[in-house]
């Protein structure tokens, strides 16, 4: 269960925090570190601060973006150290433990950390079902990444150990992050083709839609009778079959 949750760090820029984050996580049981769109590779650094969790480094993968990093992901938490304009889901840390060890009994999900000097884009934060925020001093709130790593690595493995006696419950699935991103990408060209949105001033149509969806979390069947509600609208308004550019 723990080996289905990921650990991501994007745009990391110092090989010191790859190695520091193996082995938060390697302490509290995880093992799968996605690199995103690295600015560094893992270097000596890395290993000497991985001490002993060289295994964690050695198994990484790189991948060139968020998007491609949580494709699979049927849970994406972004962590941030600042509540920003965006008003998204939100979990405190022990919340956003016991979701990952929860859902992923069912299959992969996904934390996912920022650069160490900006955080994680608007965009990307736009890509997690729900944010987290661990409550620091509001005058210095920002932990190294690394620590950052290992006090929701510790959430997620106290929130397992408490549940690992239980038995699963069954839910029905949630589609991955790819397929959202399918429905979304299909949902802002209907609307496109209607002349909801009007491409030269979207406006923030797309982000609030999506945080609705997002907020809302529809089921694999729910989704599926969203994509097939475009396509009756693609079809009434005959879109239906054309390329996105027609
Ligand atoms: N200056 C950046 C902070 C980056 S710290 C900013 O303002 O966003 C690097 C990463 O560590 C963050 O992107 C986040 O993933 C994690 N982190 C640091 N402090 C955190 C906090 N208080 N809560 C949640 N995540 C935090």
């Amino acid at each position: 269960m723990l080996s289905n949750v990921r650990i991501v760090l994007v745009g990391t820029s110092h090989p010191g925090n790859i190695g520091s984050a193996a082995r938060a996580m390697k302490t509290m049981g995880l093992s799968q570190l996605v690199l995103a769109e690295p600015r560094v590779e893992p270097d000596g650094q890395s290993v000497a601060l991985a001490a002993g969790a060289t295994d964690v480094l050695k198994h990484l993968v790189v991948t060139e973006d968020l998007a491609s990093a949580v494709a699979d992901c049927a849970l994406v938490i972004g962590t941030s150290a600042r509540s920003r304009t965006l008003s998204w889901p939100m979990l405190d840390a022990r919340e956003a433990g016991t979701k990952l060890a929860q859902e992923g009994r069912q299959g992969p999900v996904a934390l996912v950390f920022g650069r160490e000097n900006h955080g994680l884009t608007n965009e990307e934060l736009q890509m997690c079902h729900y944010h987290v925020c661990i409550p620091a001093n509001p005058e210095y709130s920002s932990l190294n990444l690394a620590q950052a790593v290992q006090l929701l690595s510790y959430e997620t493995r106290m929130a397992h150990l408490a549940m690992a006696e239980a038995p699963a419950e069954a839910q029905e699935p949630y589609p991955n992050q790819g397929q959202l991103e399918g429905f979304y990408q299909h949902l802002e060209r209907t609307l496109s083709h209607t002349g909801f949105i009007i491409q030269a001033h979207p406006g923030q149509v797309m982000t609030k839609l999506r945080r609705l969806f997002n907020r809302a979390r529809p089921e694999a069947t729910e989704l599926a009778i969203l994509r097939g509600v475009l396509t009756s609208v693609d079809k009434a308004s005959g879109q239906h079959g054309k390329k996105p550019t027609e």
